[in-house]
């Protein structure tokens, strides 16, 4: 087994590694620290998420700098505040033994006078996001004239994130001569132009599929209704009573509903995405550290920064478009010697994809049922069972027993423990006692066009500013209709059609029978023949916008009409608040 000693690194350093705890260096670190402290290279690194790429390239900055300098000699780029902090930290842990060591992280949405202060200061180390980067040099408030060292981190993510330009106008005003650094968990072609484009001769070191965490990482799918979809994961968590998890999902938008939905629906949920203030994001990080909050529902950049080790299990609620982005997901958990299961909940249309994927990851998915309603109370009361068993009385009760005694007297044991269960048991059997079936096979050919219930017409379309994804909210709105009461939405450039159940079509009838938008009679009617069952969503682009590459993928286009996000105030939520079920 490789120790830290064999690896060339100063005494001061391996004081920091024993302090933290670190026995023996990962993979990527024992191929990476001895290279780059013998030699003055350019690298391509690739390795999975955490597989400690931070101390891969830290220790030999940090050995190879000067500390008595006050010239920044390294610059450390990564994709988010998050992580741009977290390597931050990192760094300062490893070099805590260096006298005079100045690491300074810069990044947006915060003051950017404080950060030219602390760079004034004498920065060796910058570790930076690529936008504030651009921004201050270009305001000459960082001189990076004189680096030695430029690691590019998550460079995938960066590219993902459309920080090309940003980077390129970066390094140019950075020295030839300096040695850059490129780490990556994939390798897509935008990765490799970058690689050739600024590196001579890079060494390549690839660490393969031999991630640690993702080898105690199972990947499972569920194939529903994209309908059903909201369903399922209510279902998965139910099933799962301990989840701890992030849940994924492709827009900010969606993130934001599944969340709220998950809250009305009594789960500690929460989210994290781009449009909250970095004060909201550092609270509901907080939320989920401390476990106020149990599901996660992020978007994928605003992911990048979680660093929560002991996640139970990833929930794809959507895939990602960039299918490489799996990677990054699955890899939140199975973190720290932990097992943990990334489940993808899929659509037919989507089904192909789970190939895609195995071949990317090199591991097979294990398709897998979501559980009916009675799996589902049957695994809640053993939970309770069992947790019942491990609790410790707490003494605080001790007074009032008596008093409970005498109310419980009349009972045996038998027949308490079926009054107890009863409680939890009814609680979900009530709701789930009618649940359907939501599994769908993959030979099945129900698209949309044969929903059921009522497909009504609407003279509303594209024109007057709506694709599906704002009608439907439009008209779920107005009809106070639940998730999924209304479906099939289909926008045409001055008509549509949608589709609601059998029993919400009086009410449907009865909110336009005198319907006015902007002074404009707005109708609707049945529809007879169905013919335009199956239209294209003409006024779909909503929905792909967000996914163009594109540094504004995080800047989705705003929607029309009121804003339905409301702040999260996850500390409100205690955990021990009696979870509420419709
Ligand atoms: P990556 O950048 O590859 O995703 P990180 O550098 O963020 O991974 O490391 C992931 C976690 O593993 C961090 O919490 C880090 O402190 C820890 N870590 C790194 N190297 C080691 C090691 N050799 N032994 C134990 N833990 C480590
Ligand atoms: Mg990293």
């Amino acid at each position: 087994m490789p120790t830290f000693q064999s690896l060339g690194l100063e005494e001061n350093f391996l004081r920091a590694i024993s302090d933290l705890g670190f026995e023996a260096p990962s993979e990527v670190q024992e191929k990476t620290i001895p290279l780059l402290l013998e030699k003055e290279t350019d690298l391509v690194s690739l390795a999975q998420t955490g597989t400690g790429k931070t101390a891969a390239f830290g220790f030999p900055m940090l050995q190879k700098i000067t500390a008595e300098s006050r010239t920044t000699q390294g610059l450390i780029l990564s994709p988010t505040r998050e992580l741009c902090l977290q390597i931050t930290n990192e760094l300062k842990a490893y070099g805590k033994y260096v006298d005079g060591l100045n690491i300074v992280a810069i990044y947006g949405g915060a003051s950017i006078t404080d950060q030219a202060k602390k760079i004034k200061k004498g920065a060796q180390i910058i570790v930076a996001t690529p936008g504030r980067m651009k921004d201050m040099i270009g305001r000459r408030m960082i001189d990076i004239s004189k680096i030695e060292y430029c690691v590019l981190d998550e460079a995938d993510e960066m590219l993902n994130m459309g920080f090309y330009e940003d980077i390129t106008e970066i390094l140019s005003h950075s020295p030839e001569d300096k040695s850059t650094w490129l780490f990556s968990a994939t390798m897509p072609k935008e990765v490799a132009t970058i690689a050739r484009k600024f590196m001579h001769t890079p060494v390549e070191i690839s660490i393969g599929t031999k991630n640690v965490g993702a080898e105690n990482v199972s990947h499972e799918y569920y194939l529903v209704n994209a309908r059903d979809r909201y369903k399922a994961l209510k279902r998965l968590a139910d099933a799962n009573p301990e989840i701890f998890s992030v849940v994924f999902c492709r827009t900010k938008r969606d993130t934001q509903k599944v969340a709220e939905q998950l809250i009305e629906d009594g789960y500690n949920a929460g989210a994290i995405h781009g449009d909250l203030s970095q004060n909201q994001r550092d609270m509901v990080m907080k939320s989920f550290r401390t476990r106020q909050i149990q599901m996660l529902v992020a978007t994928d950049v605003a992911a990048r920064g979680i660093d929560v080790d002991d996640i139970t299990h990833v929930i794809n609620y959507q895939l990602p478009d960039e299918i490489e982005t799996y990677t990054h997901r699955s890899g939140r958990t199975g973190r720290a010697g932990k097992s943990g299961v990334s489940m993808v909940i899929v659509s037919k249309s989507e089904h192909r994809k789970i190939k895609t994927i195995e071949k990317i990851i090199q591991k097979k998915f294990v398709q897998k049922e979501i559980p009916s309603g009675m799996e589902i109370c049957e695994h809640q009361l053993f939970h309770l069972a069992t947790k019942i068993k491990d609790t410790e009385v707490n003494h605080e009760i001790d007074m009032y027993l008596d008093g409970i005694n005498e109310i419980l007297t009349d009972f045996s044991k038998e027949e308490l423990i079926k009054k107890v269960f009863s409680v939890e048991f009814s609680r979900f059997y009530n709701y789930y006692k009618n649940a359907k079936d939501l599994n769908v096979t993959a030979g099945d050919t129900s698209t949309g066009s044969d929903a059921p219930g009522v497909r009504f017409f609407i003279n509303l379309g594209a024109r007057d500013d709506f694709n599906w994804m704002t009608l439907k909210d439009f008209l779920r709105d107005l009809m106070q209709l639940g998730k999924d009461d209304l479906y099939k939405v289909d926008v045409m450039d001055s008509f549509s059609f949608f589709n609601v159940e059998e029993k919400h079509k009086e009410l449907v009838l009865d909110v336009f029978n005198s319907f006015k938008l902007n002074g404009r009679r707005i109708t609707v009617e049945i529809s007879k023949d169905g013919r335009r069952k199956g239209g294209s969503r003409s006024g779909g682009k909503g929905r792909k916008d967000g996914h163009k590459k594109g540094r504004k993928s995080d800047d989705r286009p705003k929607f029309k009409g009121k804003s339905r996000r409301k702040p999260q105030r996850p500390n409100d939520r205690g955990t021990g608040g009696k979870r509420r079920r419709r």
